[in-house]
């Protein structure tokens, strides 16, 4: 058996005006052998796919992978490269592959497409046809409609929250497709919708209630004989798509009622805790959020971490700015914080240099604004990572220009060129520094750092900024969300 296996995927933040191009997208793209030697090991749901091969005795063959992260909308111009390149290798494969393992965000938006995962799809189904075995693994953020659901054989997303998981997800999605392919089993999907809008901040898998939604999800999955996977998608509330919003996927062996019964009953159990999903008492303003970590710092042994969730962009200077202004003397950092301009400036400067800067808060007029701040380079260079946290795991990321900078009183930053958050410890270990030495971490991360940096923390303090990702999603200026969802409906 041989099986394609390709990738496109990003989590689109349609407020935010630009767009994200090939180049953003060249950056990480792999084809062919490249992508099945350089994706094979990693905790990626591809790196998923390509351990289930190996282990059933498949041939995988590389098409297309490319991603950006989080970042604004996909350019029509990268949709139709990336796309056009996975159909086209599919068209030339024509019948010498047996199906296809794709992986997909579920939040692709481009300016002219509002459903653009279910377009890939689709573009796909016009080459290979209605009865071609596709399998697609998802971010647990997807905004899943049933048009996506139609044009799949079979899907599944992530269950977790940072997500550790996206391995064991692809090989999910790789095995229940096998498994059909050797008429072991049938597959049938359920699709529901609770009608909840929820924020990035409140799609910790550790926050109750979510957690006790995904046991029960796991339970049925567990007790229920014929049910083969199930998805509580927690949707993608910075996408302004007609789909935005929670979902659940159901699969079963062929079952279509009992797919469908179990996606109404956990859309229901959603739709029923919609309320309490919203747990708004964790979120503080900026100077209060700061008040509180200087005074917790003071006591704590550990570090106190301050999460400035509402940022989409790692460049808001919110907290940054009201950290400085307090002069309070805690070791603070502030890690990748993205400014290629000012990274370029301290590299052409050199380490040791002292430069001023307009920083950061330059992405949308949301972003805070630039500070301006006299920094001493500790260190500036062009910079590449293999990451060693729990995510990503063994992948490369060039950063491109950064550097790390000493803004006087206490407070430090590092700075890179490229979308990428401080989830790990690798922001401290691959720069010779150590987190244990900070008072504050500033992050900007929603849920992924919280697998390090929850046992790494005294505390978490989430601040809310009037970014693009708050956590009242009633701010956000939505056109196509269905604005009968909840919270914008009781
Ligand atoms: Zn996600």
């Amino acid at each position: 058996m041989r099986l394609a296996i390709a990738g496109f995927a990003l989590e689109s933040v349609t407020f935010l005006p630009e767009t994200t191009d090939i180049a953003d997208f060249s950056r990480g793209a792999l084809s062919g052998n490249e992508l099945v030697e350089g994706l094979a090991g990693t905790n990626t749901s591809v790196g998923g796919f390509l351990k289930v091969c190996k282990a059933e005795g498949i041939e995988p063959v590389g098409l297309t992978n490319a991603g950006a992260g989080a970042a604004a909308s996909a350019s029509e111009a990268a949709f139709d490269k990336y796309v056009g390149e996975i159909v086209a290798g599919l068209a030339e494969l024509k019948n010498e592959v047996d199906g296809l393992l794709l992986h997909l965000h579920g939040a692709l938006a481009t300016p002219s497409r509002r459903n653009a995962d279910a377009q890939v799809l689709q573009a796909i189904r016009a080459e290979v046809g209605p009865d071609f075995p596709i399998a697609v693994a998802f971010d647990l953020h997807g905004n899943i409609g049933q048009d996506v659901v139609d044009a799949a054989t079979v899907l599944a997303g992530y269950h977790y929250s940072p997500h550790t998981d996206m391995a064991v997800t692809g090989k999910r999605a790789a095995r229940m497709l096998i498994a059909k392919l050797r008429g072991q089993q049938g597959l049938a999907m359920g699709y529901a919708r609770p009608g909840i809008i929820l924020p990035s901040i409140f799609s910790a898998t550790c926050l109750e209630p979510l957690a006790t939604l995904m046991q029960h999800a796991r339970d049925l999955e567990m007790h229920t004989p014929g049910v083969l996977d199930i998805t509580i998608f927690c949707g993608f509330a910075y996408a302004d798509v007609p789909d935005c919003g929670m979902s659940v996927v159901v699969v079963t062996d062929g079952d279509e009622g009992l797919a469908q019964r179990t996606a109404k009953r956990l859309a229901g159990l959603a739709r029923d805790w919609r309320s309490v999903l919203f747990r708004r008492e964790l979120v503080l303003d900026v100077a209060t959020g700061v008040s509180q970590a200087l005074d917790l710092a003071k006591r704590a042994a550990k570090p106190v971490c301050i999460l400035e969730h509402a940022d989409r962009l790692n460049d808001s200077t919110y907290t940054l700015r009201e950290l400085l202004a307090r002069q309070s003397g805690a070791r603070v950092f502030a890690p990748f914080m993205f400014d290629p301009e000012c990274a370029a400036a301290c590299v052409a400067a050199g380490t040791g240099a002292t430069v001023d800067l307009q920083l950061c808060g330059k992405t949308s007029p949301q972003a805070g604004g630039p500070l301006s701040v006299s920094a001493k380079i500790i260190w500036a260079g062009q910079k590449t990572i293999k990451v060693t946290g729990p995510l990503y795991t063994g992948a490369t990321f060039n950063l491109g220009p950064s550097a790390v900078l000493d803004l006087g009183g206490g407070v430090m930053v590092s700075l890179i060129s490229i979308q990428w958050s401080a989830i790990d410890r690798d922001p401290f270990d691959q720069f010779g520094l150590v987190p244990e030495d900070f008072d504050v971490i500033l992050l900007r991360s929603k849920t992924h750092f919280r697998h390090v940096y929850t046992p790494l923390c005294e505390d978490i303090l989430i601040v809310d900024t009037p970014d693009w990702g708050p956590a009242d999603v009633t701010t956000l200026p939505y056109e196509y969300a269905d604005r009968g969802s909840f919270p914008f409906q009781p």
